[in-house]
């Protein structure tokens, strides 16, 4: 993984987007299907980061509560997932990888939910 300092990305309308700096916590690919039925693709993958690490910049984003202690966040406007903060990561914010400028920056070291994964998906060779 490169660790550039700053890293930069946002929803597709511009409308929400994000600095974070320092390296992220995790990188990983979730199969749950909360995740899949919130972006519609077959799995996520987020970059965890320490709260402090974010910051938010323009339209704040909207919130959707998934299931109890979760907030998925969102652009109202053009719909494009960005985020998950829940109870049970407190302090944490976990941004989708795919709102990243430089997306390819963030390889995935780990996997969560592979029980619920789709049969077809391969994250790996
Ligand atoms: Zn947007
Ligand atoms: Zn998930």
């Amino acid at each position: 993984m490169k660790q550039a300092a700053a890293h930069i990305g946002g929803c597709q309308c511009g409308r929400s987007s994000f600095d974070v700096t320092g390296t992220p916590k995790f990188v990983a690919h979730c199969h749950c299907r909360d995740c899949r039925r919130a972006t519609g693709a077959p799995f996520v993958t987020w970059v965890g980061w320490l709260d402090h690490q974010v910051e938010w910049i323009g339209q704040p984003r909207s919130q959707y509560s998934s299931s109890a202690g979760v907030a998925r966040g969102f652009c109202a406007q053009c719909g494009s997932p960005l985020s998950y903060q829940g109870r049970k990561w407190p302090g944490e914010t976990h941004l989708v990888v795919g709102a990243f400028e430089d997306a390819d920056a963030f390889e995935p070291n780990g996997e969560v939910f592979a029980d619920e994964a789709l049969h077809w998906v391969k994250t790996k060779d």
